[in-house]
């Protein structure tokens, strides 16, 4: 799956040791591996947003965890905006305050808080009645949602669109994804083995044995499928039902004028990201080919003109596309074994809100699987 960022991690092999910059000390390695018939703890397949939070989480639980990668780590990740208030109607993510909590402890334990340009999302409203749902929702997350008047917001975000008014969303922003992900494995101080998949495996009582595509055989406690698109159509994962919808974002030249812009949400959205603005998205439900299209981009660009009037004719330096999983009847990311397994886990379904939802479920996750939480 092509993403944005795709291929940004130069290295090929990731392999961190446990030196004497491994800030985990030893004593915390609740669960050494005593037997060495294990070559790790739990393996985890894939190396996206799941992935690199579950394996952080999992090692700050002092589980030995190493990561297999069928690309490199974030080859399926996206735009970047943390916009707790989504939609139409600004509802806010499943989970609120855990959720935004989450990802800023998870900032924070990957030491990755500048990565994050976290002063706030602009959401204009597009009509009157759309003003009406913002400021009724200002008023019940007074907390974390600002109301702000076509006059005040002029002053702030022109030259986007203020006419009516709009929601200043304080707890949001935008980071790369990329970058928080290799801070993420970073900090975990795991081994990843990109461009290996995880082809099969095999479980008993006491353990999974992995066979990647190369034929090396691994063993581990468990097994965690962090797949993305890369589990829909997995027979192990079949009762799931994961489906996929497949997203295209462009990257612009940002024009003079719109430098200083924070990110914004409407109909589409836009994230600052260096020189650049990283503009989105379709959602295609149905689709063939995962390559980025023409009329795909001309729609992005007539949403982002919605948002920013003064957007017209910018320079496209990139179209990219990628697909985002979901588990169908459930708006909640699942994390949990699959059905009669005790070993073999999946952590998917992240949808649209991978930022939000990732750090949240890795941690549940993981206080599940290393027995803190009931099974
Ligand atoms: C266009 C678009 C824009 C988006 N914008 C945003 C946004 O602005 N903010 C936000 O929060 N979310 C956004 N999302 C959603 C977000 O990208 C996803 O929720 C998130 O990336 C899902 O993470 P994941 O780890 O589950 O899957 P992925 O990121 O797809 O990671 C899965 C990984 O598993 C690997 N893999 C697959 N099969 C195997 C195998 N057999 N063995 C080993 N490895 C394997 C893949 O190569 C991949 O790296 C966007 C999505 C799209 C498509």
């Amino acid at each position: 799956m092509a993403g944005l960022g795709m291929g940004s991690r130069a290295c090929a092999f990731v392999t961190q040791s446990r030196s004497e910059h491994d800030s985990f000390s030893r004593h915390r390695l609740s669960h050494q591996l005593h037997d060495m018939r294990y070559t790790t703890d739990v393996l985890i397949a894939g190396a996206g947003l799941a992935g690199s939070c579950a394996a952080l989480h999992l090692r700050m639980a002092g589980r030995e965890v190493m990561v297999v990668e069928a690309e490199e780590p974030a080859a399926g990740s996206a735009a970047g905006l943390v916009n707790p208030f989504m939609g139409r109607k600004a509802k806010p993510v499943p989970y609120l305050h855990e959720a935004v909590n989450a990802f800023e402890e998870t900032l924070k334990i990957a030491s990755a808080e500048h990565l994050f340009f976290g002063d706030g999302v602009w959401r204009p409203a597009m009509s009157e009645s759309q003003a009406i749902t913002y400021r009724r929702r200002a008023k019940q997350h007074p907390d974390q949602l600002t109301w702000l008047p076509h006059d005040d917001a002029r002053d702030r975000f022109a030259p986007a669109l203020t006419s009516f008014g709009g929601l200043w969303v304080r707890r949001g922003g935008a980071i790369s994804v990329p970058s928080f992900i290799r801070a993420l494995l970073d900090a975990a101080h795991v081994e990843v083995r990109p461009n290996t998949l995880v082809s099969r495996w095999d479980e008993d009582k006491n353990h999974v044995a992995v066979t990647l595509n190369d034929g090396t055989r691994l063993h581990a406690r468990h097994l965690i499928l962090a797949l993305g698109y890369g589990g829909v159509d997995h027979p192990a994962l079949s009762d799931l039902e994961l489906y996929g919808v497949k997203g295209q974002v462009i990257r612009v030249e940002t024009p003079v004028d719109l430098a200083s812009l924070p990110p914004l949400a409407g109909s589409g959205y836009v994230v600052p990201d260096g020189d650049t603005l990283v503009i989105g998205s379709t959602y295609e439900h149905n689709f063939t080919v995962l390559d980025p299209t023409g009329d795909a981009t001309e729609q992005i660009l007539e949403k982002a003109g919605t948002l920013l009037p003064s957007l017209t004719e910018p320079t496209v330096v990139e179209a990219a596309t990628g697909v985002r999983t979901y588990a169908r009847g459930s708006s909640e990311p699942v994390a949990r074994p699959l059905s009669g397994s005790q070993r073999i886990w999946a952590f998917t379904g992240l949808g649209s809100k991978g930022l939000l939802m990732a750090p949240l479920f890795a941690r549940r996750l993981c206080k599940r699987l290393t027995g803190e939480t009931p099974a």
